[in-house]
């Protein structure tokens, strides 16, 4: 099954580079965009962030399997960081997708919750499937937590 807007490639001569640039908006996003066909709009709630220029400033970009298993800041390396393959795999366009910055907030509160992610995966495909079990796991969580946040809102501020 594929998921839309995820990269399927079919071997390993089309796992793609990481995108491109040094800013979300005018770099990794454009690439994604440019390079992928990926349309500006939020993986996770659908949000289109092409226009107006408001909702454009909200486009960021997420890892899909965190990048903090093979980049870590402060130590250097995080515990996939020794196979090579991964880090390309984790750090390639195939584990990136568009996303509004309230999805990606989202996320960084259910990163330590995914009990998959310590088991590394070997092959190209084991990685795909754990892509998108991990991406359909944080679409879930997203559209929950905007369901909740939806509902507070009403309750809140509108009269
Ligand atoms: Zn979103």
């Amino acid at each position: 099954m594929r998921i839309y807007p995820l990269f399927y490639p079919q071997n390993m001569d089309q796992i793609p580079l990481p995108p491109q640039g040094d800013n979300a908006r005018f770099g990794y996003c454009l690439d994604l965009v440019n390079s992928f066909g990926a349309e500006p709009r939020c993986a996770y709630c659908g949000l289109w962030m092409g226009e107006p220029y408001e909702h454009f400033l909200l486009m960021t970009m997420d890892h899909i399997i965190p990048k903090v298993l093979v980049v870590r800041k402060r130590s250097g390396s995080g515990p996939w960081a020794e196979t090579e393959q991964l880090r390309r795999f984790v750090m390639s366009a195939i584990n990136c997708v568009i996303c509004c910055s309230e999805c990606n907030g989202y996320h960084l509160h259910t990163k330590p919750t995914m009990e998959q992610i310590h088991t590394p995966p070997q092959t190209l495909d084991e990685f795909m499937q754990l892509r998108d079990a991990v991406f359909l796991k944080k679409r879930e969580r997203a559209l929950y937590r905007h369901r909740q946040d939806r509902d507070r809102w009403k309750r809140n501020w509108r009269t």
